[in-house]
């Protein structure tokens, strides 16, 4: 035992039996955001010997504000493969592997049954709720986590003897998961949420034999506008649809082809033969658009009335991303070597520049 697990290491509750159960621990941190960038380099730092990491982003300068494994020098970087860098030089002695992709229905039972422990540091629902019924179907114990706002939860799924994510909330809200770009986030309160999956990952490779309990069963709940966190209880429902079913019966539900990559104002400026498309409807088109972009409202992508441009590469707005996500799945159809949404919609790029108030120009129909 070199020096590096000391100060762990004579902690009685993980001792030379913890420590060597970490070391033959495999986890599967899915996303390398804010909760990954949390998570990873505690689970690094503490022995654990295969640590996987999914994601199919790149690195934006806007998510230097809480994603802390990430510099500069990342910038455009995989995250996957960036995280896995900053890994290795924070612990050479574990097996770290990146992959720069998506967790889909597909890969997900390999890569589930390849680890032990499975940690969600994603931030949409589809994710999030692929995640946990493959947990559910391929019985693995998944470290929850999720931070909207101000607002945080963690808890420790584990269908063998608690609930699942349907137990608590039975379906994925419709749409998607207001994400950092749509609904801010405080990052201090992200690295405080991913210290914690951090924590029970740990404690389930360590095992209950030493007296901790996990967080199965019990949801951890923080406001961080007043600074209280409180434990609720999570009961497993009989009439759940995924964890009362026999587990050959459990139907993976991929997420939507419409994981679209965003990019913050400061770089869409800097693009250059790239259009700028303005999804929304006409009349809000009119009342203020960025400079140049041209028209092709999601309504009338929707109904085939509208042939988008033909350029090879476009940046999508609207007010908030939800139909830039949309329109995303529409224009994948044609001819687009690169699709991008504008993070933040037009809000964003109205906090920094002067719109065009007239109707400039519209997409040929
Ligand atoms: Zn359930």
């Amino acid at each position: 035992m070199n020096g590096r697990y000391a100060k762990q290491f004579i902690l009685p509750e993980i001792g030379p039996g913890g420590q060597s159960r970490l070391d033959a621990g495999r986890v599967l941190c899915v996303g390398a955001g804010g909760l990954g960038c949390a998570v990873l380099p505690y689970l690094a730092g503490a022995g654990v010997g295969r640590i996987t990491i999914i994601d199919n982003d790149r690195v934006d300068k806007t998510n230097l504000q809480r994603q802390v494994l990430f510099g500069e020098s990342s910038l455009d970087q995989p995250k996957a493969i960036a995280a896995a860098e900053r890994l290795h030089d924070l612990n050479p002695e574990i097996d770290i592997r990146a992959i720069d992709g998506r967790l889909d229905v597909d890969n997900v039972e390999a890569l589930l049954l390849e680890h032990d422990v499975i940690v969600d540091g994603s931030d949409n629902y589809a994710t999030k709720y692929l995640v946990a019924d493959a947990c559910v179907k391929f019985g693995r114990p998944l470290v929850y986590g999720t931070v909207t706002g101000m607002e945080a939860m963690v808890t420790v799924f584990h269908a063998k003897n608690g609930p699942c994510l349907r137990c608590l909330f039975p379906q994925a809200p419709t749409g998607w998961v207001p994400n950092c770009a749509e609904a801010g986030v405080l990052g201090s309160l992200v690295g405080m949420t991913g210290s914690l999956q951090a924590s029970e990952a740990i404690k389930l490779m360590v095992g209950d034999s030493t007296g901790m309990q996990s967080l199965i069963g019990r949801l951890w709940v923080m406001d961080a506008r007043d600074g209280q966190s409180r434990l609720m209880a999570v009961n497993r429902r009989t009439d759940c649809n995924t964890c009362s079913r026999p587990r050959d019966q459990i139907t993976l539900q991929g997420a939507p082809a419409s994981i679209l990559q965003e990019i913050g104002v400061d770089e869409a400026r800097a693009l250059s033969d790239w259009i700028f498309l303005d999804v929304r409807e006409p009349d809000e088109f009119a009342a203020g658009h960025i400079p140049g972009a041209l028209n092709v409202p999601l309504s009338q992508l929707q109904n085939g009335t509208i042939n988008p441009p033909a350029e090879s590469r476009c940046v999508l707005y609207c007010e908030s991303g939800v139909r830039c996500r949309t329109a995303a799945d529409i224009l994948k159809q044609f001819d687009y070597q690169d699709i991008r949404g504008l993070r933040g919609g037009l809000p964003a790029w109205q906090a920094t520049a002067d719109l065009h108030t007239h109707t400039d120009q519209g997409a040929s129909k």
